[in-house]
């Protein structure tokens, strides 16, 4: 029999549940076992709605209490040993301990999950883990699902991934020496699963579609022949990306039951697939996007796979690309959104629906379903003509700007003698990155204004009233270049999708970013152009209240792609130019208001890089391209800066240099300033000598000696000095006093 499947469910719950569960459980508002009942609660419900779209498997161990890897690690007892914590015994309060860490203990580290906006904490690798676990969530949760009497498939991360992830902390000299032990607790659980008659395991290892090395490959291999001669029922699944050619020919001799590909984000291994994957295995397709909010074209969809179905029959599978771990719940809640605009999404009850319709169409009553292919056909055609969707002036601006020069009139060398002239600013300039401290009264005011409470001019008289109060406080601490603070912005992308045609909002579209953290990211539905300026009125204003020069402050276009979900019906490349072109328009505004100085944040410049290497040039030459369309006209007297945070660089350095910003700022303090190291950056650069992420407030001495180790690299007439981001999630008395320190260090340092 075929199936139609979901790779996994999104666990924070519909109205966001478990995030503010966990947030209770934090300062101790509710128990463990209230906690606990309401993340039963929410996977009932998730159950509820995979049998309901008629899923043949409801999905069970794609719940977690934080994180998927930490829930794994915790699973097979391989948490970090620092913590000191018996690994058979794990209550949520350990669990939250090693995710968030306390004042005996750092937190976890976190980092992006593949190429997404998902966060997981990393493993932290050591000769000493016992890789004894405790299993009693997973066992709790197919307990529950149980009552449900629907065929359960069991989600397990896959060993090599889980290892692949993490980092080594000492006394091993390669990941893979922990493997042994690793399998050992993988069997042990996979025996607990056999006895409790499990039927599937959907067992995921994404890093097959990265290029691994032979090492791994060999590992790959040794590990499935082995766990698949213990238990035949392992749905090897991947997605992401394509599985790499050199891994795949090995893998259709596995003992495995079949294996799961994204064929969105992996188009190109289908041929392959159809090619030679035998035809006694059960192939899984994700055929419905699991990453973005876009309903599916049905019609394509059924003619991609109906070459499978008449090899395959019914063992090609049905399923989600991903997990819909990366998309909001329910389109149900979206009231606000415009009622064609509408009709183009899709979020994961409807998706689960898709999958159906697609698995009915080849297995079930077709004439029960062509309704839903006719709607569909509708839909697709309808987009097609949009004038939503389809402006003729961006796409003819588009073709022009493609041609153009993008370099600046003249060289670095150049521009500094006379931007240094013309902004007269002493050694080591101190400035900060942008926003000031959002404290409750701003986020009242704005949403006392969103919500129709205050009008305009009352608004913006309190917002003039804040950026006056932030710049004469810019000014009492002695800082050289000042910001305007950005008290009008809830988020740095948010802020200018509204502005900016083509851009849409959800009400409650809320997606996991990392543990209790959501974002409900805009999503980019059509050409982009600005109606309007954005910035120029309250930069102008700012301004007008100093004789020091305020910078102007944009989010650049790869910042605003990727933390948005983008159109697929056009290159993200074009998506990037677009935005670009509006921004090129609000850079000329601000020049010409007499703005010295535009930062263009590229913060997400490196979550954009695909996740095979040898991809990576093609992205980074067409983001670059993009960002430079954003300022390349402007006089050689205006500083361009440009501001990176999140992530380490060292692999992009050069074409961090490539873009040819006058000043970046970059968060280095974290690392102590390691970055440096390897880093000859020609133009100027205020590596970030305060961590905005941690209480903390650092002293004149250890604020000098950062400083002084900049110096060691960079010469002093480049070297700005400033903190590593923005500083709205601090308050006021942490930064008045870093700042005041940090201004102390530098005049000792002068
Ligand atoms: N200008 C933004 C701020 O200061 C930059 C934020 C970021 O890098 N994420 O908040
Ligand atoms: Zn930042």
């Amino acid at each position: 029999m075929s199936v139609a499947h979901v790779l996994g469910f999104p666990r924070i719950g519909s109205n966001r549940e478990l995030k503010f569960a966990m947030e209770s459980f934090w300062i101790k508002k509710i128990n463990e076992k209230s906690l606990r009942d309401i993340g039963k609660e929410i996977c009932l419900i998730n159950w509820d709605a995979q049998i309901n779209s008629n899923m043949d498997y409801i999905t069970v161990g794609d719940f977690s209490w934080y994180d998927h890897v930490l829930s794994t690690l915790v699973l097979f007892g391989a948490i970090p040993t620092r913590f000191k914590f018996n690994p058979r015994k794990i209550n949520l309060r350990k669990y939250y301990i090693m995710a968030r860490g306390d004042k005996n203990h750092l937190a976890m580290e976190m980092t992006k999950w593949f190429n997404t906006n998902y966060h997981y904490l990393v493993p932290e690798w050591s000769p000493d883990i016992l890789f004894k676990g405790d299993a009693t969530w997973l066992f709790e949760e197919i307990f529950n699902a149980y009552t449900k009497d629907k065929k359960i498939k069991v989600v397990l991360l896959g060993p090599l991934t889980l290892l692949y992830l993490g980092k080594i902390k000492y006394g091993l000299s390669h990941k893979l020496d922990l493997l042994p032990k690793l399998l050992i607790s993988y069997k042990n659980i996979i025996r607990r699963l056999k006895r409790k008659d499990i039927s599937l395991i959907q067992i995921e290892e994404p890093i097959l579609t990265l290029e691994l090395d032979n090492l791994w490959l060999d590992a790959f291999k040794k590990t499935y022949i082995e766990l698949g001669n213990y238990y035949p029922f392992l749905l090897l699944t991947t997605y992401f990306d394509s599985i790499n050619k050199e891994n795949f020919f090995y893998l259709k001799e596995l003992p495995i039951y079949g294996i799961h590909i994204d064929a969105v984000y992996g188009n190109s291994q289908l041929k392959n697939f159809l090619k030679f994957w035998p035809i006694n295995k059960i192939l899984s397709i994700g055929i419905v996007d699991g990453r973005n909010i876009w309903r599916s074209d049905l019609k394509s969809a059924f003619f991609k796979l109906r070459p499978f179905y008449k090899k395959f029959g019914n063992k090609l599978w049905i399923s989600s690309s991903c997990s819909c771990l990366h998309v909001p719940i329910d389109l149900k809640y979206e009231k606000f959104i415009d009622s064609e605009i509408k009709s183009w999404l899709s979020f994961t009850i409807q998706k689960l629906d898709e999958i159906f319709i697609i698995k009915e169409a080849f297995f079930g009553n077709f004439y029960k379903i062509i309704k839903y292919f006719i709607s569909s056909e509708k839909i697709v055609k309808s987009k097609k003509k949009s004038i939503r969707i389809h402006n003729n002036l961006v796409k003819i601006a588009i073709d022009k700007i493609q041609k153009i020069n993008i370099n600046r009139n003249s060289t670095f060398t150049k521009r500094i003698v006379i931007q240094k002239k013309n902004l007269n600013l002493p050694n080591f300039p101190i400035t900060t990155i942008g926003s000031f401290p959002q404290t409750s009264k701003i986020r009242k005011l704005r949403f006392n204004y969103k919500s129709g409470r205050i009008g305009y001019l009352e608004y913006l008289k309190k917002i003039k009233k804040e950026i006056h109060f932030v710049i004469k406080k810019q000014e009492e601490f002695g800082l050289d270049v000042l910001v305007h603070g950005e008290s009008e912005r809830n988020d740095m992308v948010e802020f200018f999708g509204e502005q900016l045609s083509g851009f849409g909002f959800t009400f409650n579209g809320w997606v996991q970013s990392y543990g209790s953290r959501c974002v409900k990211p805009p999503f980019i539905y059509g050409d982009v152009y600005r109606p309007k300026v954005m910035t120029t009125y309250l930069s102008e204003f700012a301004q007008s209240l100093t004789k020091k020069p305020v910078k102007g402050m944009l989010t650049g276009p790869i910042t605003m792609l990727f933390w948005s979900f983008v159109r697929n019906d056009q290159e993200k490349r074009i998506t990037a130019l677009q935005i670009a072109l509006a921004l090129r328009k609000e850079v000329r505004d601000l020049e010409k208001a007499g703005i010295s100085i535009i930062q263009i944040d590229e913060p997400a410049l490196r979550e954009g890089l695909p996740l095979k290497k040898s991809k990576w040039k093609e992205y980074l030459k067409w983001a670059i391209y993009a960002f430079k369309i954003t300022f390349s006209f402007v006089n050689d007297k205006t500083q361009i800066h440009t501001h990176m945070c999140y992530s380490e660089f060292n692999d992009i350095l050069n074409w961090i240099i490539k873009m040819d910003a006058d000043v970046i700022t970059i968060e280095t303090a974290k690392s102590n300033m390691k970055l440096l190291n390897n880093f000859n950056y020609p133009n100027d650069i205020g590596p970030g000598i305060y961590d905005i992420h941690s209480p903390r407030i650092p002293n004149v001495k250890e604020i000098s000696n950062l400083i002084n180790k900049a110096r060691n690299f960079i010469p002093d007439k480049n070297l700005w000095i400033n903190p590593d981001c923005g500083l709205k999630t601090r308050s006021w008395k942490e930064i008045s006093s870093v700042l005041t320190n940090i201004v102390k260090s530098v005049k000792n340092i002068r």
